[in-house]
């Protein structure tokens, strides 16, 4: 799959992968441009669960800077049980089918969060629901995440990667299964809305090879093009892995951060190290990266 590419086309800091409070994010879509812009980012996408209406928003400020953007999402996917995440890069964020997939998609969540509140209720954390949605900057996309920001404020857990591994989780308190869009139509939102889809942080999911290998012929025959390789959710040892990955089924390699605010995510906007140079960069054709000189 490696063609002619300018070898410093890999290293444009890009960042496609991060949350507002659109979702479950703690800035706002202006303040995450002004914070990719100030970390130097050079090209950046807002990817907010299951919703598109920050991408205006982060868009105008992004134009103000000079700070190439591309329109995003992060759709929550259940395939063969598992709950899988796709990025839609280069989405037009008012596309009808995207938008009323993504609604259908949130649809279900009020309700799981009064299943998780009342799990929690269970084993002494009274309230949860409504300290779940005081942390939701949008009461239509409330999350484990919101939940997670409420229990450290209780003082039961110091951190919320400290909440993740005692609730919230398979087998722990506040674990409440949930049936997400399917992946075929994911896809279909994805490439109706004229965007790209990527399977992000392909390294969190609890997959062993076959069934791993069911999920990207899945994805690919679907559509899909490209696959996190350097990204917030995976160790640095896990690069050369999914590099391998990439070049097995030819996709290309797209980037990010997953940031979801200050004090909270291990890496900050911009501050992931560029792909593997053998791999060829999800924004190869971009007109938004071709503006950067690196083409
Ligand atoms: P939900 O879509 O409501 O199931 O929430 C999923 C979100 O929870 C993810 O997007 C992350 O922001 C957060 N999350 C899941 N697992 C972890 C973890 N181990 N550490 C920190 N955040 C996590
Ligand atoms: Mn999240
Ligand atoms: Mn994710
Ligand atoms: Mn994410």
């Amino acid at each position: 799959m490696k063609g002619d590419v300018n070898p410093k086309y890999n290293e444009l800091n890009a960042d496609l992968h991060c949350h507002s409070v659109v979702s479950d994010g703690t800035l706002t879509p202006t303040a995450l441009v002004e914070r990719a812009h100030a970390n130097g980012v050079e090209l950046f996408a807002l990817t907010d669960h299951d919703e598109t209406a920050g991408v205006a928003e982060a868009a105008a400020r992004a134009a103000q800077l000079g700070l190439p953007f591309v329109g995003g999402v992060e759709v929550s996917v259940t395939w063969a049980g598992e709950t899988v995440h796709v990025v839609g890069l280069r989405v037009d964020p008012q596309s009808p089918a995207l938008v009323a997939g993504l609604a259908r998609t949130r649809s279900g969540r009020l309700e799981r969060a009064r299943e998780i509140a009342v799990q929690l209720d269970a084993v002494g954390i009274p309230g949860a629901f409504e300290g779940a949605l005081r942390h939701a900057g949008n009461p239509d996309l409330v999350s484990r995440s919101h939940f997670a920001r409420h229990i450290v404020d209780t003082g039961r857990c110091a951190s919320v990667s400290e909440v993740f591994s005692r609730y919230l989780i398979a087998g722990k308190p506040g674990y409440v299964p949930h049936r997400w869009a399917r992946l075929e139509d994911a896809l279909a939102w994805i490439q109706a809305a004229g965007g790209v889809a990527v399977l992000a942080h392909p390294g969190r999911y609890d997959l062993d090879d076959t069934a791993f290998d069911a999920l990207m012929i899945a994805f690919i025959s679907n559509g899909g093009v490209a696959i996190e390789v350097v990204c917030g959710s995976h160790a640095p040892s896990q690069y050369a892995t999914f590099e391998s990955v990439a070049r097995r089924y030819g996709l290309l390699a797209s980037r990010g951060s997953d940031f979801h605010g200050p004090g909270e995510s291990r890496h900050d906007l911009g501050s992931l190290p560029t792909s593997p140079a053998t791999l060829e960069p999800v924004w190869r054709d971009w007109p938004e990266a071709r503006d950067r000189g690196l083409r």
